[in-house]
């Protein structure tokens, strides 16, 4: 039964999916146990979402087992499962307003926002994976001697996927498309602070036509559900995104359970490194953009911000008009760039930052602050003479927080760019293509924007160096990560 929830801000929105999706079917949970999934605009509880366990995840893995040995979906052609792709991602389009609002409600990112990013690129991803989906083809390998060998790319198995809560149906979609497109089941766990949107796609999944089974989503938390999913002998691979901290326990179960294929997209710590050469004024607002995108709350986000001597002085003063500008409210009203942190914890993180960087002698030179008292909502924050040894510039701060940074010269910007155990992008900002391409061949990082910043399409692989991860996500190097191959020698 929908239930129309009318809260203080204007999100009016039918949620429809709390329950688990088991082989086709919404269940509760064996414990009947339910969790608060909260409104982060005013603190208060949406609704209750059943909360799957260990026992759970056991009887969803039976039945993506089930449907990928025994079921249709091992038959299933590739033209097919391309076909379901679409039609998910066409139901999708034809709910897009309803998701954007139910992501905007149980997340706190600005609705029109989730409406022009998150949902396009969401349809984008399906509908890219569903044109992969019959054209995953092997090799024939000239070996020696009289046979005939040849390569298949068949599909690894029982996938399980954990996601995070910043961008709820986007991550489900660099997960779900790929691992679907080759042929993988699925037993997914949502993010517990976001499971709305992830269920309610679930519907659309039945409604497309998926057989039962191949997708199965398991919201609940992550010790408990996530880390049975990570440590279950009969899961063939697991993808994860979250933070690196989780990333080492994923592996590690992986690791002492069956070795199971390992996937992770983890933290950041991107440099944006700015020459004074540049377009100042298409930098400051790419740098803002990088920085407080999503409330800050990107893996990507441009957080250690290095700005060439020579132009510091203007980049920190324009910077802080532009912050000061920045509206933060109401996720529903149209004016609004910035909404709430996603929760509590990340807003008690983000603040604890705050502080320390007052304390460590970091110059506060904009916010700091909460907004209104009500929510999670915290002032976009700009801190100035930052040092590359003070816990903002070395830690993932996830949060609405600038922290630039000077710097003289080009190899002293690489080698400090480098000082960190992240790698997951950088940008610069030049006029000068011998600096932009130095730049983009000396950092390590799996990702380098030059002149721009956040650009993302379903063709572009994307993951990290170093702790950042292992593999990458969207593009054809995506398939790799969801395909085993098996070589066939025939003798002749
Ligand atoms: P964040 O700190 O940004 O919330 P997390 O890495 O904690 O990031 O969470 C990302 C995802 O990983 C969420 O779905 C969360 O429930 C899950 N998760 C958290 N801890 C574990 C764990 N020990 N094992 C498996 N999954 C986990």
């Amino acid at each position: 039964m929908a239930a129309v929830l009318s809260s203080p801000i204007e999100s009016q929105v039918a949620v429809s999916a709390t329950k688990l999706l088991i082989n086709g079917q919404w269940v509760n949970s064996q414990s009947g146990k339910t969790f608060a999934t909260i409104n982060p605009s005013t603190g208060k509880e949406i609704c209750q979402v059943s909360e799957a366990d260990a026992a759970d995840v056991d009887i969803a893995v039976k039945a993506a087992r089930a449907a990928f040995d025994k079921g249709p979906w091992r038959k299933t052609s590739g033209s097919e499962r391309g076909r379901l792709l679409n039609k998910l991602a066409d139901l999708i389009e034809k709910n897009a307003d309803e998701l954007a609002r139910l992501e905007s409600l149980d997340n706190g990112k600005p609705f029109l926002v989730a409406k022009a990013a998150d949902l396009p690129l969401t349809i984008a991803c399906y509908r890219y994976y569903a044109g992969w989906a019959d054209k995953l083809q092997g090799k024939t390998i000239p070996v020696n001697g009289d046979y005939f060998c040849y390569t298949r790319h068949e599909p690894i198995g029982v996938v399980g996927q954990i996601i995070p809560w910043n961008f709820p149906l986007l991550m489900q979609a660099w997960k779900l498309a790929p691992a679907l497109a080759t042929g993988n089941t699925v037993v997914m766990k949502p993010a517990e602070q976001t499971p709305l949107t992830a269920l309610r796609v679930g519907e659309l999944i039945l409604e497309a036509g998926f057989p039962a089974g191949v997708v199965n989503l398991l919201p609940g938390y992550g010790p408990t559900a996530g880390g049975a999913i990570s440590k279950h002998m009969d899961v063939d691979k697991v993808a994860f995104t979250g933070s690196t901290e989780v990333g080492h326990l994923i592996m590690e179960a992986a690791a002492k359970s069956n070795l199971k294929r390992v996937t992770l997209e983890l933290g950041g710590k991107s440099p944006n490194i700015v020459f004074a050469d540049a377009n100042l004024d298409e930098a400051i607002e790419g740098a803002h953009f990088a920085l407080f995108f999503n409330q800050g709350q990107c893996c990507c986000a441009g957080s250690r911000l290095f700005v060439e001597e020579k132009a510091y002085d203007e980049f920190v003063e324009k910077s802080v008009a532009r912050a000061a500008k920045r509206t933060v409210g109401n996720p529903f009203d149209p004016a609004t760039e910035q909404g709430p942190q996603v929760d509590k914890d990340q807003f008690d993180k983000v603040m604890g930052y705050i502080q320390s960087g007052q304390s460590q002698g970091a110059k506060l030179v904009h916010g700091g602050g909460r907004v209104g008292d009500e929510g999670y909502f915290i002032q976009p924050t700009v801190f100035a003479d930052v040092k590359d040894n003070m816990k903002i510039a070395e830690e993932e701060i996830f949060g609405p927080v600038m922290s630039i940074i000077k710097f003289k010269d080009i190899d002293e910007v690489i080698e400090r760019a480098n000082r960190t155990i992240y790698g997951l992008a950088a940008a610069v900002w030049t006029r000068d293509i011998s600096k932009a391409h130095a730049i983009a061949n000396n950092v390590r990082a799996g990702t380098v924007w030059v002149n721009c910043y956040d650009v993302f399409d379903s063709a572009a692989p994307f993951g990290g160096f170093k702790q950042s991860g292992i593999g990458r996500e969207l593009g054809e190097y995506g398939l790799q990560q969801y395909s085993e191959v098996k070589t066939v020698t025939v003798k002749l």
